[in-house]
């Protein structure tokens, strides 16, 4: 894997070595249940509430309001659906976006399935939610708001802060998304004013199968998940101790470098824009120009395939994505390139790299390289001219 150009990291990132180290001693040495008495359970319930601090530190809540889950995506479905049977008395609209993740817009369609209404606010043409949008979809009956904090598809960063500051006036739940932030890029639950926010080891350098949801204290959530006492009698299973200890460990690497990794993101990230833009003639920009994720470079080639272009990228040895959705199977391009205004046509020519912190200049330099002659070819070989 050496050889291997990975920008990919919105879909998954590697695991840090020293979060690796961290997890080995639960898998072998301190095997025991966290729920247990005798010493060796101590250790593994010692260790995921070291791990529950480490998290808390990284968002800046108190531990007592993390709760660890199986991923985003659970952390996403419990939000939604537990704030909704939660508060179904008072009333059944839930607001939300056009773009976001497919974990946080599901369960909003199961939702409306079974007779809550739900409300999807348009984006402009950079990706952005207008906060008084938001207001104007609040209603007496509204019992959540739920707005990503950064698009994992065009990497465009959401007023979040707004946001929270109109759900707090109108004493509406807010759910943040923030499973393409945490770790990544600064998350701070006081300012955001959010009353939940998800989050995904798997994103920011630790294991798939691990996240967590940041509930404020006094939040009311119907719990999906019932069994045992764990975590507070609000989300039943035996803990995924070493998968916890990986995320606390990546969470805390991530406290201390995030700063100089985006500073390095970022300068790798315009040097990727700019040269596609200026290498290959017909090429769009994707999400906002600056209010982005210091990771994502998201474009649109028109008159080629975002799949054909995928293709001969990997026998490059670069990994990268197209439109999410295309890579389900389905001919549609992804919902955020249409909700962004961008034709079926050209979104179909959608690419996104993600870089990482081990992304290097000899790598960004060689897609800059074979990108524009793949373009070229395909083009050459296009029906559509
Ligand atoms: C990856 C992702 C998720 C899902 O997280 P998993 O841990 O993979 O289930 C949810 N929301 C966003 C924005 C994501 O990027």
């Amino acid at each position: 894997m050496d050889d291997l150009i990975y920008l990919d990291h919105a879909a998954t990132t590697p695991v840090h070595p020293l979060v690796r180290q961290a997890m080995m001693l639960y898998h072998t040495e301190y095997y025991g249940n966290p729920e247990t008495l005798y010493s060796a359970g101590g250790a593994a319930n010692e260790a995921v509430e070291d791990a529950r601090r480490k998290v808390a530190a990284l968002i800046n809540c108190d531990p007592s309001e993390i709760y660890f889950t199986g991923g985003g995506t659970e952390a996403d479905n419990w939000a939604v659906k537990g704030t909704a049977y939660a508060r179904e008395k008072k009333g059944k609209h839930i607001v939300t976006s056009a773009i976001e993740h497919h974990a946080a817009l599901e369960p909003c369609h199961f939702l409306e399935k079974r007779g809550f209404d739900v409300t999807r606010l348009p984006v402009d043409s950079d990706g952005l939610v207008t906060p008084d949008d938001v207001k104007k979809a609040i209603r007496k009956d509204t019992i959540l708001v739920s707005i990503m904090h950064a698009n994992n598809e065009v990497g465009t960063v959401e007023p979040v802060e707004e946001i929270g500051k109109i759900t707090r006036e109108a004493g509406v739940a807010f759910l943040v998304d923030a499973v393409q932030t945490v770790g990544n890029y600064p998350v701070d639950v006081q300012t955001m004013g959010c009353d939940m926010l998800a989050l995904s080891a798997h994103k920011f350098y630790g294991p798939k199968g691990v996240g967590a949801l940041y509930l404020r204290k006094g939040t009311r959530l119907v719990q999906l998940l019932h069994g045992g006492g764990q975590e507070g009698g609000k989300r039943a299973g035996t803990h995924n101790v070493h998968g916890i200890v990986g995320m606390g460990r990546a969470a805390e690497i991530a406290m201390e470098e995030m700063t100089p990794v985006m500073e390095q993101e970022t300068e790798l990230r315009d040097r990727l824009i700019e040269g596609i833009l200026d290498g290959i003639p017909d090429v769009r920009l994707n999400g906002h120009a600056t209010r982005r994720l210091p990771n994502n470079v998201s474009v649109c080639v028109e008159k080629v395939e975002g799949e054909a272009m995928l293709l001969s990228l990997d026998m490059k040895r670069i990994c990268c994505s197209s439109g999410s959705a295309c890579t389900t199977g389905s001919l549609e391009p992804s919902h955020v390139l249409l909700a962004l205004g961008i034709p079926v046509e050209i979104a179909h020519g959608s690419l996104r790299f993600s870089l990482g912190r081990w992304t290097t200049e000899e790598q960004i330099n060689y897609v800059l390289e074979v990108l524009p002659a793949i373009v070229q070819r395909l083009r050459g070989m296009s029906p559509v001219k």
